[in-house]
């Protein structure tokens, strides 16, 4: 189901931003809240009990044991443990987040605070780029359509960009530039790359079809991001970096679904 096109009247269908028992069950089928519960006092197979001090969720295991009769909370372990919010929130949140909607419009769906919906919003980002560094690792020999690569530089000079270079950049590659000073001895590396340039006072592209056109157009949309926001705060610029290459690596209807696969491969939370 996790890798199916979803979409809110889907969710709506299968009862999850109505019903907290069918919310729980698709988590539960989708990884992100655990089956069982090994009790952490006995050892015994825990119960699921329906548990009216259990607010939000209704539910809690239970140990079976007489001597025992443990409880442990149906979210423990999981991505949700923390939270005080009610789980059918915590998914409208979720999945507005991987629309890349404007914060007010996941307030109004979740019905959050704009405190919340910002530190939520944070953790999402944190937590999604979990499988874009896998991701990462799988195209480290394979070039793909949208494939890229943005990081924020302190300085522009050439052992700034350099580093940078050889960090993501395989031994061997065609690069294409600008005449910027700073990238002007990459063909010196030891990576064996292709240096190949274009002088933007001259031309945009040049009679062998060098050009700059694509990461041009690629920085603008960027950029565009940054704009919809009405800007950012300048420590969390790399992790919305990060995020633009995260949605730009994939496609739509594969956000909401990686969103959840993240979560539920992350060692952080196995339930
Ligand atoms: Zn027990």
């Amino acid at each position: 189901m996790a890798g199916s096109q979803i979409n809110v009247r889907k969710l709506a269908e299968l009862g999850v931003l109505q019903d907290v028992g069918k919310c729980i069950v698709y988590l539960r089928a989708h990884g992100l809240l655990s089956r069982q519960q090994t009790c952490p006092k006995c050892g015994s197979v825990m119960e699921e009990k329906v548990w009216a001090s259990a607010k939000v969720d209704g539910l809690a295991w239970r140990c079976p044991a007489r001597a025992c009769r443990k409880i442990v909370s149906i979210r423990k372990g999981s991505f949700f443990e923390k939270s005080h919010l009610d789980l059918r929130q915590l998914v409208t949140l979720m999945y507005f987040w991987t629309l890349d909607v404007c914060q007010d419009v996941i307030m109004a769906e979740a019905s959050i605070s704009k405190t919340v919906c910002v530190d939520w919003c944070n953790f999402l980002r944190e937590v999604s780029l979990f499988s874009r560094y896998k991701l990462l690792f799988y195209l480290a020999n394979k070039l793909l359509y949208r494939e890229c690569f943005l990081e924020l530089v302190p300085r522009r000079d050439r052992a700034t960009l350099e580093t940078v270079i050889v960090r993501h950049v395989a031994p061997g590659t065609t690069i294409w530039s600008d005449e910027w000073a700073a990238y002007n001895h990459l063909s010196s590396l030891p990576h064996q790359y292709q240096h190949q340039t274009v002088n933007h006072s001259h031309r945009f592209v040049t009679p062998a079809g060098v050009h700059t056109n694509d990461i041009e157009s690629l920085w603008c949309d960027c950029k565009r991001k940054f704009k919809r926001m009405n800007g950012a705060y300048r420590d969390f610029i790399p992790s919305y970096i990060d995020e633009w290459m995260w949605r730009r690596m994939r496609d739509k209807s594969q956000y909401f679904p990686d969103l959840i696969n993240a979560i539920a491969s992350n060692p952080l939370y196995q339930i």
